[in-house]
């Protein structure tokens, strides 16, 4: 008896017509990916499963830890396969059934046996397990229609397969599957989950930071790069692009009025991702925002931030609320680092009383007495940009 393959169920992407087998394409490039460090592991797609098999008992524990953080996947299942013979069958049934833990559930046994010479006919099969496997375990209770366990045998040439343990996936489209996008990332709580919904359907990303030396320091950086490396764990690889930004907020601070600092600050952030942008085959802005979170995210302020652009700027998290966002932010493990104490350049240049009603003549009026042109392309020129590609397998274990 061995278990050495995972099958895996594909999520949304089975319905998508035409464009499947680009989508299965994609995915079996994300998993490749994901599993790259294990040497063993072979992956083959179908049109309606694929399948990872590695003879390295480790790599397949792996496998299954890190499977659940692919997107495009609707749940898997580990894969027993024993010989041709009643006896071994009785054995693996018993020892699949086993792995579930909790055995006082509903189950069946449902058998399919394209290998027509094996001795034993499809009922016989299902009665010789499922009576092994009752008295293995007295608390299952029979149930043919929707059983909470459904051991699957499949009786074929080489072997038997067994499988009864489905394990959850992401769901979501295959990273990638939807182009790519700039998420506006700050080291606040709100940004990185806004870049998870975008991954989760489908979106690659590219991520752009604002830091203001000596304002900011580079514990606020850090934040930003575990948040980033946290992203990369979602799917492909992100690239950061890190934009020194104290000339263009120092500035804005000397031009405007202190209650619109803020809303000018913010069309100057998008001034600069669009740039970015441009650069980077990016098809949209993504931020964290939620209306009426704070003075700056008021219908009037995002109407006064988003004239700068014609550049569609994407809102996952904008009717949502602050609970639910720090729930999403737990389950995706980025809680912990946004929550750091470290603060970014808008905490610090925070006006007291920021307006929250901007008036787009009036930030346009203050903002043109100077030309910023130039000191959006100077940023633009002198930022840092960082890759992250997934880390490696004792890394990966650490931020779990
Ligand atoms: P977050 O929790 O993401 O920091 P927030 O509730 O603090 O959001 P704001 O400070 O108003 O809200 O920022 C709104 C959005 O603007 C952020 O979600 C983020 O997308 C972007 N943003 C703010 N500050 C920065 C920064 N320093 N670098 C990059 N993007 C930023
Ligand atoms: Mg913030």
């Amino acid at each position: 008896m061995k278990t050495n393959q995972i099958l895996v169920r594909y999520g949304e992407l089975s319905t998508k017509g035409k464009n499947r087998s680009s989508f299965i394409g994609r995915l079996r490039d994300n998993v490749r990916q994901t599993f790259s460090d294990l040497e063993q592991i072979h992956i083959k797609a179908e049109r309606d499963r694929m399948f990872i098999t590695s003879d390295d008992e480790q790599e397949l524990a792996q496998v299954i830890e890190r499977l659940p953080y692919v997107f495009g996947i609707q749940s898997f299942s580990p894969v027993t396969a024993c010989e041709l013979n009643i006896e071994a069958m009785k054995k693996t049934a018993e020892a699949v059934i086993a792995k579930i833990g909790d055995t006082e559930k509903s189950f069946k046994v449902s058998v399919k046996r394209p290998f027509k010479e094996f001795p034993y006919e499809k009922p016989e099969i299902m009665k010789e397990l499922s009576s092994h496997v009752l008295r293995a375990f007295p608390d299952l209770k029979v149930q043919m229609k929707d059983p909470e366990i459904d051991l699957k045998v499949e009786v074929r040439k080489e072997a038997v397969y067994m499988m009864a343990e489905v394990i959850q996936g992401a769901g979501g489209l295959p990273v990638g599957a939807g182009g790519k996008a700039l998420l506006m990332l700050s080291g606040g709580l709100d940004s990185p989950v806004a870049g998870y919904h975008m991954l989760k359907r489908g979106v690659r990303l590219d991520l752009i930071h604002f830091f203001s030396p000596p304002f900011t320091n580079d514990r606020a950086k850090e934040k930003v790069f575990d948040l980033a490396e946290r992203l990369s764990q979602f799917g492909s690889s992100v690239k950061l692009h890190v934009i020194p930004f104290t000339k263009l907020q120092q500035e804005v601070h000397k031009q405007v009025p202190d209650n619109i600092t803020m809303t000018s600050t913010r069309r100057m952030m998008m001034r600069v991702a669009d740039l970015v942008l441009a650069e980077t085959n990016c098809r949209a802005i993504v931020t964290g925002e939620s209306l009426g979170q704070v003075a700056s995210q008021t219908l009037e302020s995002m109407q006064a931030i988003n004239a700068v652009t014609h550049t569609p700027v994407l809102r996952p998290l904008i009717a949502m609320d602050k609970l639910e966002i720090i729930d999403i932010a737990q389950q995706i493990e980025t809680y912990d680092i946004s929550i750091r104490p470290f603060e970014d350049c808008c905490t610090i240049f925070t006006p007291a009383n920021p307006k929250t009603k901007p008036k787009l003549e009036k930030v346009e009026y203050y903002e043109n007495f100077v030309s910023f042109d130039e000191l959006i392309e100077e940023a633009v020129a002198e930022r840092e940009i960082i890759k992250f590609p997934r880390p490696k397998v004792n890394q990966f274990e650490d931020l779990l």
